[in-house]
Parts: C-alpha cells; structure tokens; sequence
C-alpha cells in the first residue's frame, strides 16, 4: 500500500473539486460544437455560457465580459500583446507576464520591490510625472498576490493612479481569486487573469476578464468564438470544471480564515523549532494559505527532496520555474539575501487541508532539521 501523502502545494495547482470532476464527466459526454445551432450545439453552448457566469460572478463581472483563454498563461501573454507603447511591470510578476512583457515592441519600465515584497509605486508615478519619456499608450500590470511568497499589492490604488493618467491597468489575479474576495469594479482594473487549476477545476483552462470595453488583440486567428475575440472550439469540458470549480470556491471564500489560522499555527511552531528560520513577507499582507520559509544556509532543493520522500509535497521558490537552478527572481526582486532566497521553500495550502496534515509536515521539519544540526 502506498503511503499516504501529505500535499502542501496548492499554489502550483490545487487538487481537483468533486463538483469539478462531476460537471467534466458530465460535459465529455457532450456531442454539439457550441457553435452548431442545432439542438446539441445549444446544449453544449448552455454548458459554457452557464460557466461564463458563474466564473464572472467570482470577479464581479458582466458575463460578457469573460473570455475563456488555455490557462491564466495565454491570458496574460494576450493582455501584453495588446500593442502597447509602454508596459510597467513589477518585478515579481509571474513569468507569463515578465517574458510576455519583454517579447513586445514596448519601451519595458520596471516598477521596483521593496524589501518587504511591496511594490514601489512612486517608480510609476516618477515616470508618469516627470514626462520623460511620452508614454503613448501604456498598460501597468501588477498582480495581486504573489504565487511564491503571497504577498498581496494594493492593486486598486495602483489602478486608480492609472486611470487618472490614461493609463490602462492589468492583474494577474490567479492567486487571489477564491481566497480573497476579488472584484473587477472594486480593483478598477481593464484586465484581470484568472485560472481553473488554482481553484480545484482542471489544468489548461483560464479566463481574461475584460472590463469598460477594453481592446484586445487576437492572438489565435479563425473561428468567431468567444465574440471573436478568441478562435477556436471551446473547451467545453474544461470550461466546464473551471464553472463548477469556480462557485464552489466562491462560496469558500467565507470560511477562508480556517486556512489562515492553520497556516498561522504551522508558521508559530516552524519559529519555535526552528527560531533562525525566515518567514517572508510576514509583517504584510499575505494570502491567507501561504507560507514562505527559509533557514538560513539550507538548500532548498534539498529540503523539498527530503520532505518529498517523508510524503509531503512542497516547492522551492515556483513550481512553474522548478527544474530550472537558482534562485527565484522574486526573493532576487526584494532583495532577499542569496543564501536565505536559496534557503526558501513555499508550503502553500488548501480548503481541504487539515490539522494532521501541518503536524505531519511538523515532523518531518523537526526531524530533517534536526539531522542536518547534527550533521553540521
Ligand atoms: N500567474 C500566476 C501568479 C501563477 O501562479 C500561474 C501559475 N503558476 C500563472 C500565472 C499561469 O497560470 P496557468 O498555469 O493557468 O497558465
């Protein structure tokens, strides 16, 4: 029998919803191409549109306003393809925007990070004010929280500086949507990304919602679909968990500081065990189920390996980056020094996670810990 399996990695993906699997198993069973006008294509395009619902009621959007996209990936890359002069962007974003960003024609203004992971918004304003540069038409895109530490930006404040400067505003929300209450009118944002796996629907489906009409471009060229803003036949079955997923974590949000007082207790007693260990982003605000965690001189790849095989399953800096050596650019971005950002794990967890499972990742730190005191 195998060994049961702790998983303490739910900012990677999250584990798949029982509703989510429901309504997938449902939707494979679906014949019609949505766009087909007969009796099976309406079905099918009932399914989506049912999804398109409930996933703008997550955000506080209109319905029409959500475009399904591959993941929260494809929706970032398609907001900075908008053919923008000018991109801010943080220097903690997520690759997906990071890379995107930088593969534009557009002049790039990096927004700086201050040790505690907050973003210096005065950089913004320094370029906008002085008129250095004319910035033609500009996109900030900051996201609201960190997948790594957790850190959350104070996105609407940023977006209400952009809207009075003409300046057009994204967020990468992947994170925060179904933790924190996330609404498009309250963040003021234009674009917002979003992603199924993150909430427990199915990896390779994610929406960009849109918002006071926003452009954007086509990165994927055929069909009509999605109000021709996005070819391609639908992915009903995903579209379908992402759905079922999404209210499903809507109506979570309200039992969210189960998972903050978990994620508390598990950091108290990493302290007491461990007092030289870090906890990053502590004195900010942080979503509520992340914890980022280094002992100083440790090796991070190490410690995942060796929880990895007492059965517990954490990441060293991002999963997305995992593979790759070296440290994360976002401990890099705050100015975190080299042997505590190589130190850093993330234990991140979820809606299903209990008391036993942080004791079970309590034990194993006392005792990986422990050996490695002994060893040095
Ligand atoms: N942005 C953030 C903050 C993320 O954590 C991730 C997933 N690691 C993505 C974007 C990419 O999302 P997807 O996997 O849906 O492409």
């Amino acid at each position: 029998m195998n060994a049961p399996r702790t998983y303490l990695d739910w900012n990677a993906t999250a584990p798949l919803r029982p509703e989510a699997r429901a309504a997938m198993i449902a939707a494979l069973d679906l014949t019609g191409n949505p766009s087909s006008i007969h009796a099976e294509g309406r079905k099918a395009r009932a399914l989506v549109n049912d999804a398109r619902e409930k996933v703008a009621a997550l955000v506080g959007a209109a319905s029409a306003d959500v475009v399904f996209a591959s993941g929260a990936t494809e929706a970032n890359a398609t907001v900075m393809a908008g053919g923008w002069d000018t991109i801010f962007v943080s220097d903690i974003e997520h690759e997906s925007v990071l890379h995107a960003a930088k593969a534009t024609r557009a002049r790039i203004v990096e927004i700086p990070v201050g040790h505690d992971g907050i973003v210096e918004t005065g950089a913004i304003a320094d370029e906008v004010l002085t008129g250095r540069h004319s910035l033609g038409r500009a996109l900030i895109t900051l996201q609201h929280a960190n997948n790594e530490t957790g850190i959350v930006q104070s996105v609407a404040e940023v977006a209400a500086f952009a809207r009075a400067h003409g300046i057009a505003m994204h967020t990468d929300a992947v994170q925060t949507c179904g933790r924190l209450t996330v609404d498009v009118d309250a963040l003021d944002v234009d674009y917002l990304s979003l992603s199924a796996h993150k909430l427990g629907g199915p990896k390779g489906v994610g929406a960009l919602v849109l918002r006071n009409g926003a452009p954007l471009p086509n990165l994927l060229l055929g069909g009509g679909q999605e109000r021709r803003r996005r070819a391609g036949t639908e992915n009903i079955t995903g579209i379908a968990g992402f759905g079922a997923a999404t209210a499903a974590a809507k109506a979570e949000i309200a039992t969210i500081d189960r998972q903050r007082l978990l994620r508390d207790r598990l950091e108290h007693h990493i302290l007491a065990m461990t007092p030289d260990a870090v906890i990053i982003g502590r004195d900010v605000e942080r979503l509520p189920n992340t914890t980022c965690v280094a002992l100083p001189g440790g090796s991070a790849e190490t410690l995942v390996i060796k929880l990895d095989l007492a059965g517990i399953a954490v990441s060293a800096g991002s999963a997305c980056s995992s593979g790759k050596v070296g440290t994360s650019h976002v401990l890099r971005a705050m100015g975190t020094p080299p042997d505590l950002a190589r130190a850093a794990i993330r234990i991140s967890i979820g809606a299903t996670t209990t008391a036993d499972d942080v004791d079970r990742f309590l034990a194993a730190w006392t005792s990986i810990t422990r050996t490695a005191a002994k060893a040095a």
